[in-house]
């Protein structure tokens, strides 16, 4: 027997639109390009959102066309995602990190008809234009005053679009499965390949995170400030979230250092912000500086990439809160959120930091399994280990125009394959132990780069770590741990060692530390591991050499 309730399709443009009319004075604050701080209100962004839909359909720009961006965070941004999916085209944020020859290829692959530029990547997209051919508009985010000359021919004017268009708008009325948004995986090997969120997706995925709204404060009295970026998977979802719960949205634009995060997070009262580790690094150090704290800021939400320990007791000893999430690109992209209850997640601060460490619960609609290397389940006892396979609504079906990535992508009951190596335990905690490819097989043991990482994270005179396997004709693979010292520190192999000897077994410690200025980030500033592979090939470890 079918239910007998209405099947209005979920889309997009109703975020925005319950956003205007039950949290219309809510705010979106930016610091811009240009330099000056914008505000607006969810209301006056509803606005400007139809009049940029308007002028996008007088251009020949409807259903199914790609429309994209290269932009930092910022309202103009926000604007372009709501009005694109809104009229059923589909908003294609573009990582301006990526190498020009990526951009390219995802350019192209998309076929993007506009692309939206901010004034910083106004020089890339000169320079690229040429191979880009599908490409009809190009529209600089700014008003007149601030256009310069430019060698693209028939760039326009983001305002002098908007000018005069009214500022209402009917949306159509779309499928719910229609693609909303598109979003390239930087890919550390191989093409970038994309994944296509649909507005059904979207509307479902923002949900699953604003149930979470009080933990991770994003209520209507909070201000999130999203230093992961717009063109990263949707600024995790930042942008759909807030206007449904009603949380101030505050735009960093270009500036992403500690200092700069420091000083608007404390005008603007930020409560809570979003951002991967190394991120949260720069500011920790600014905090230190300054010896104090954004005026506001109550939480952090950490993802990307594994936090350290040392990192989450810093933040506390500021009393904020800092919030281990885990997801992916395929995944819309958040899987787990690190919540505490503190009526079943530990007795003593050390109980409850064993679940800090972890990667958190699945969200509503993520259903998670691991299995083992023939693909059977293994029980999830906080114990056993194995490829972490999710699905659910918000996660990819399979890649844009991919074939070959969308078939290896799934295993034979449609899971999608994460890559990731986890654990999950009997209260639903899981623990990301590796990336499949990043762990370290040494005899019939696997060593945790990430574990590894964290422990030397600890470690005063380190600043950042990685570890990569090297080869070893004993053992198969050791590990190598790579060190960038922190300012002014020195510290020996010997010392490292001996720090790392009291946090981890001692078959697992690394058989050798180098230390190195930098370390190489992807585009999304994940450790690039495949870069430091190819650095460290020919590298020997002390263990390994012949003469011992
Ligand atoms: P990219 O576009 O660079 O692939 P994603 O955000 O899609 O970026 O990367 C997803 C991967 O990042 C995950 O599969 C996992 O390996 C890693 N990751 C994300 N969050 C965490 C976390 N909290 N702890 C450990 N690894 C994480």
């Amino acid at each position: 027997m079918r239910g007998l309730m209405m099947d209005r399709p979920l889309q997009v443009s109703a975020l925005l639109d319950y956003a205007a009319e039950v949290h219309g004075a809510g705010a979106v604050v930016s610091r811009t390009v240009e330099g000056c701080i914008h505000r607006y209100t969810y209301r006056e962004a509803r606005g400007r959102v139809a009049q940029l839909a308007h002028a996008l359909g007088e251009h020949g720009i409807g259903r199914g066309d790609r429309v994209a961006t290269l932009a930092w965070n910022g309202y103009r941004h926000f604007e372009i995602y709501y009005a694109a999916s809104g009229i059923g085209a589909v908003c294609h944020t573009i990582n301006p990190r990526l190498f020009p020859d990526q951009v390219v290829y995802i350019v192209n692959h998309a076929a993007d008809r506009v692309l939206f530029v901010d004034l910083t990547f106004l020089p890339l997209v000169e320079s690229l234009i040429g191979r880009m051919p599908c490409v009809e508009h190009v529209v600089v985010m700014t008003d007149a005053a601030q256009m310069r000359g430019t060698a693209l021919p028939n760039a326009l004017c983001y305002e002098d679009l908007l000018a005069g268009r009214p500022a209402a708008i009917d949306w159509p009325e779309l499928d719910e499965n229609t693609a909303a948004s598109l979003c390239y995986t930087s890919g550390t090997t191989g093409n970038p390949k994309g994944v296509l969120y649909s507005h059904r997706s979207t509307v479902l995925h923002a949900l699953s995170v604003g149930l979470n709204a009080a933990s991770v404060r994003l209520t209507h009295a909070d201000r999130v400030l999203p230093v992961v970026p717009l063109f990263h998977v949707n600024a995790w979802a930042l942008p759909y979230v807030a206007p449904v719960t009603g949380a101030a949205l505050v735009f960093p634009g270009p500036k992403l250092d500690g200092a700069s995060l420091f000083d608007l997070m404390d005008a603007e009262r930020v409560t809570a912000s979003w951002g991967v580790p190394t991120v949260w690094l720069g500011l920790l150090a600014e905090m230190r500086r300054r010896n104090a704290k954004p005026a506001a800021l109550a939480s952090i939400l950490v993802g990307g990439s594994a936090v350290p320990r040392a990192m989450i007791e810093e933040f506390e000893g500021w009393q904020i809160e800092a919030i281990h999430g885990w997801g992916m690109t395929e995944m819309s992209p958040v899987g787990s959120l690190g919540i505490i209850r503190k009526d079943q997640d530990g007795k003593t601060p050390e109980e409850r930091m064993a679940r800090k460490l972890k990667q958190g619960r699945r969200m509503f609609m993520v259903d998670m399994k691991i299995v083992g290397p023939d693909g059977a389940p293994l029980p999830k006892d906080g114990i056993a280990s194995g490829e972490l396979l999710v699905r659910g609504p918000a996660v990819t079906g399979g890649y844009y125009e991919n074939d070959d990535a969308s078939r290896a992508a799934f295993d034979g009951e449609g899971w999608f394959r994460t890559g990731d190596i986890a654990t999950i335990d009997p209260d639903g905690f899981i623990l990301i132990v590796d990336r499949i490819k990043d762990i370290i097989k040494s005899g019939g043991e696997w060593i945790s780069s990430i574990d590894l990482e964290n422990a030397a994270m600890g470690h005063p005179a380190v600043a950042e770590a990685a570890v990569i396997a090297l080869p070893h004709p004993k053992w198969g693979e050791r590990p190598l741990l790579i060190v960038v010292p922190a300012v002014g520190a020195t510290a020996g192999k010997d010392d490292i060692i001996a720090f790392l000897a009291t946090k981890i077994a001692k078959w697992s410690l690394p058989d050798d530390v180098v230390f190195a200025e930098s370390l190489p980030h992807t585009a999304t500033g994940k450790l690039q591991k495949s870069e430091l592979r190819e650095q460290f090939a020919g590298y020997v470890l002390p263990t390994a050499r012949k003469d011992r």
